[in-house]
């Protein structure tokens, strides 16, 4: 049977070699052959494919950081540039200025620590400290040590730290007692008279002072959150400014009942002074000009860059001794930003009042956060927006916006400085 032959055939172990296993031996010589080029080839392929597709996908990934940092960084490299640290930096004519207690040394180091840190060990402009006291060693000592540029100290002259001759003391007692009772805010204080006094109408003509144009006022304690990545006195100068402030809010009516009064009552004598682009609409509600009401609004003036010889001019000093001759800074508790801000408010034209809208800054109880992201990434601000008094109930920025929009003056200027 040549089917059963042939099956016979087919089992191998009968006859090895048989006809059908020497075909199919033939046959599976070539298979193997093919599988393995089919192998080889899979495997040139898969390693092309593999090269194909990741070496695309790495530059694409390089291509989207570039990307990010293009973005991410921009102001980081602008910082870098900036943070050089120039052997003679160009300097305006300016120093900063603390008025200070011996006592108060830590908090004035805390408050040097962070100006130097944010702002000033690039420029190193001079520290000023003014006290009505002489200086301890021990403070000159620290204060020298924090300073990234010069210090000088000066002594208040006796006669800028004391009532003058015509207050009427006894009248002036009654009314602090009053004050006191009254749970003002240092309503039965005499030094911190003197000290409103002092900075109303007398730090800027200090001799140490005299030599410079522009000052920086800090105070003890304060707290400075972010980078300042321009010299403000510079653009001060250049933009013509005269005053800079970074809150606004208003002064406690008890402490200032005819401060207004007085006023109007100087403005009516010497209106050459007024400007007549005045920022009055500031501080008086309703358009109602010096007729109306005072507000209260205020720069609050423990914070303050400003042009010193706008204090010294012939309409500030003028006004300065009407206000003294009137007596309200003994016998009601006349603070400095008010008057600071009544006298900026009339006798500057509003663009020379400037909101230094990238500055963080606290004096206890408030703070403020820049509200742009700019300032607030590129300074590497540490505040929370969200704490920021700009838009508390309280707060008067409101109102200077709405009459001198918001400042972008400092965002240009840093861009192309
Ligand atoms: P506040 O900010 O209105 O609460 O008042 P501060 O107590 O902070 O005083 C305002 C500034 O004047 C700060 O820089 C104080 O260090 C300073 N100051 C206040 N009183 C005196 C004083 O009697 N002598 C001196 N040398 N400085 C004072
Ligand atoms: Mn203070």
């Amino acid at each position: 049977m040549a089917f059963a032959d042939s099956f016979d055939d087919f089992d191998g172990s009968r006859d090895f070699d048989s006809p059908f296993l020497k075909y199919k031996r033939q046959r599976s010589k070539p298979n193997r052959l093919k599988i393995m080029g089919i192998t080889v080839t899979l495997l040139i392929l898969g390693i092309c494919v593999l090269m194909w597709s990741t070496t695309p996908r790495k530059v694409k990934q390089a291509d989207q950081l570039k990307l990010q940092q293009k973005v991410l960084n921009e102001p980081l490299q602008r910082r870098r540039r900036k943070m050089h640290c120039d052997p003679d930096p160009p300097k305006q004519n300016a120093t900063l200025v603390m008025l200070v207690r011996n006592f108060e040394i830590n908090d004035a180091l805390s408050s040097m620590r962070q100006i130097e840190d944010r702002f000033n060990r690039r420029f190193r402009y001079t520290w000023t400290f003014l006290n009505d006291q002489e200086f301890t060693d021990d403070f000159i000592r620290l204060t020298t040590g924090m300073a990234s540029g010069d210090t000088e100290y000066g002594i208040v002259p006796r006669e800028e730290w004391s009532w003058p001759d015509m207050i009427d003391r006894q009248k002036a007692r009654t009314n602090m007692e009053a004050m006191e009772a009254d749970e003002i805010l240092y309503g039965g204080s005499l030094t911190y008279r003197h000290m409103c006094r002092y900075n109303s109408g007398y730090f800027f003509r200090h001799p140490i002072m005299m030599k410079y144009d522009f000052y920086w006022r800090v105070e003890p304690s304060i707290e400075f959150y972010c980078d300042l990545n321009y010299d403000p006195f510079k653009f001060m100068k250049d933009n013509k400014k005269a005053y800079g402030f970074v809150m606004a809010l208003p002064e406690y009516p008890k402490t200032i009942p005819t401060l207004w009064e007085a006023t109007q009552r100087f403005a009516e004598k010497y209106p050459q002074y007024i400007d007549s682009n005045n920022a009055i609409d500031f501080i008086v509600d309703g358009h109602r000009g010096l007729k109306g009401d005072y507000n209260k609004c205020h720069f609050w003036s423990n914070f303050e860059i400003g042009d010193l010889n706008f204090w010294r001019s012939e309409a500030y000093l003028k006004y300065f001794d009407w206000l003294d001759e009137e007596g309200g800074f003994y016998y009601e508790r006349w603070g400095d930003a008010p008057v600071h801000s009544i006298a900026a408010a009339l006798f500057l034209p509003r663009d020379r009042i400037h909101h230094f809208a990238d500055i963080g800054y606290k004096h206890s109880p408030w703070l403020r956060c820049p509200t742009d992201d700019e300032s607030y990434y590129s300074g590497r601000c540490l505040c929370n927006r969200e704490e920021s008094f700009d838009e508390h109930m309280y707060s008067c920025l409101p109102r200077w916006f709405a009459i001198a929009g918001r400042s972008k003056g400092s965002q240009l200027y840093r861009q192309s400085y």
